[in-house]
């Protein structure tokens, strides 16, 4: 397939998806793949001739010899885990991957994974389901502008007052919010210069660098987190990450014009599963759910970072549909289809019923916690799909079932993938 000059892999749903084998494999056309958002709280599994390794902070792109990875602005910067992970694969055998840090990407310091910490603990059991990486007290602090930007690490004089005026800050809360020990200065000088000794070779205005690859007609591929309904905005609010993953967000976080964004590849998902709390009104329990998740993804439907059991239900049209509009989808990847083929009948969710009427428009975070699933039952194909390459050789069930999703999410599945591995995929 050919490839476009910027193209964007995103998710439709909760996240988990399969961005990161779409990715993976699509990178192979790929010079340069950027990370735009989002930080090491969640992961990307990625199957290849390596063996299969788990990603949170370098992009998908980096087993291959010929691209650059960049972490763009946009991303949630922990400099010690971003390090630990280049040293894994590498240990592994994987050659040095060519990574570029934006000098304006902001770092996820100690403080903010204490604060995370802490305020899960502060808030028991009402607590978001945070993952602890320090995220959502990163992004309010850089909102708040009281973060620290790479490029502020090779300024000596301003880190020395910033480091005390932000301590001030934090102590407020750490000591007498939560009752924690109160940071001290010097430490926190101490661990900015560890960052600066770590990420200087890496440092580079990574925008000006996409403009000229773009204007020098480079393949480009920017790498989503997490899926739609996760966005701060258009998510389901407050169960949401602190960061957009909408493609649109792929320009800021990347630092590129938006009408270079020529192609949305929005990673779909053929059953839905969920990490974290918040309405998942497909959601399935018991028995059929442990099945599910079992047979899920390669080697079960457990988090890539957190190794949590994820929360598993039927493919919804609904939230699909919302989720590939807000992308602006012009590609569908349809992925983990071949994990459904054990049902005799596979139950597909098209509509919520909320207050006795049906609809099939994605509602507002507490209307959705109202909703019910409309379920139709679609029949199962009894085969193992994995190894098939070409759409017509699929089970006529197996094609039923994927254009009756393509109808009801109205956006064109080009793609799809019958297993882990790079090769996995049917293209249509
Ligand atoms: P991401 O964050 O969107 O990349 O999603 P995950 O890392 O959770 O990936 C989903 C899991 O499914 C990973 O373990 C992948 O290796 C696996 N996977 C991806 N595509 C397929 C597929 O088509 N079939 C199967 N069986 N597994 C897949």
């Amino acid at each position: 397939m050919e490839v476009l000059m910027v193209q964007a892999v995103v998710g439709a749903n909760w996240g988990d998806e399969g961005k990161g084998k779409i990715t993976d494999m699509l990178a192979e056309k790929a010079d340069i793949i950027v990370r735009f958002q989002g930080g090491a709280n969640a992961g990307h599994t990625i199957v290849n001739d390596y063996g299969k390794f788990a990603l949170h902070t370098l992009p998908s792109g980096v087993f291959y010899g010929h691209t650059t990875s960049i972490i763009g602005n946009g991303v949630a910067l922990n400099i010690p885990v971003l390090f630990n992970e280049i040293k894994s694969i590498v240990e592994r055998g994987v050659p040095m991957p060519k990574i570029l840090v934006s000098d304006r990407a902001q770092i996820v310091m100690s403080y903010h994974i204490l604060q995370d910490q802490y305020e899960e603990e502060r808030l028991a059991g009402k607590s978001f389901g945070s993952t602890k990486s320090g995220i959502a007290p990163f992004y309010s602090d850089k909102y708040a502008k009281i973060g620290f930007q790479v490029s502020e690490l090779f300024d000596e004089e301003l880190l020395k007052e910033k480091v005390y005026r932000i301590c001030e800050q934090k102590n407020v809360i750490f000591e007498h919010l939560y009752h924690k020990p109160a940071i001290k200065p010097e430490e926190l000088l101490k661990e900015l210069d560890s960052y600066r000794e770590m990420i200087a070779p890496y440092v580079c205005d990574t925008s000006a660098f996409l403009w000229n690859a773009i204007k020098e007609g480079k393949n480009i591929l920017l790498e989503g987190q997490l899926g739609s309904l996760k966005d701060p905005d258009h998510g389901i609010y407050p169960m949401v990450t602190s960061s957009s993953t909408l493609a649109a967000y792929g320009a800021i976080g990347a630092g590129i014009p938006p009408y270079e964004i020529k192609k949305i590849v929005t990673v779909v998902k053929a059953y839905s599963s969920a990490v974290g709390a918040g309405a998942f009104v497909s959601e399935i329990f018991g028995e059929e759910a442990d099945e599910l998740r079992r047979r899920g993804g390669d080697g079960g439907e457990y988090g890539a970072t957190t190794g949590r059991p994820r929360r598993m239900g039927w493919f919804d049209c609904v939230a699909s549909k919302y989720g590939c509009r807000l992308q602006g989808t012009t590609d569908v990847a349809f992925t983990v289809l071949d994990v459904l083929g054990y049902l005799d009948e596979i139950p597909v969710c098209v509509g919520y019923e909320i207050d006795g009427e049906v609809t099939t428009d994605f509602p507002t975070t507490p209307k959705l916690q109202k909703a019910k699933p409309v379920l139709k039952r679609l029949p199962g194909w009894k085969t193992d799909i994995r190894g098939i390459r070409t759409y017509a050789e699929l089970p006529e069930n197996c094609r039923n079932y994927i254009e009756f999703v393509e109808k009801e999410i109205g956006f064109p599945i080009t793609m799809i993938s019958n297993g882990p591995g790079r090769n996995d995929i049917i293209y249509r």
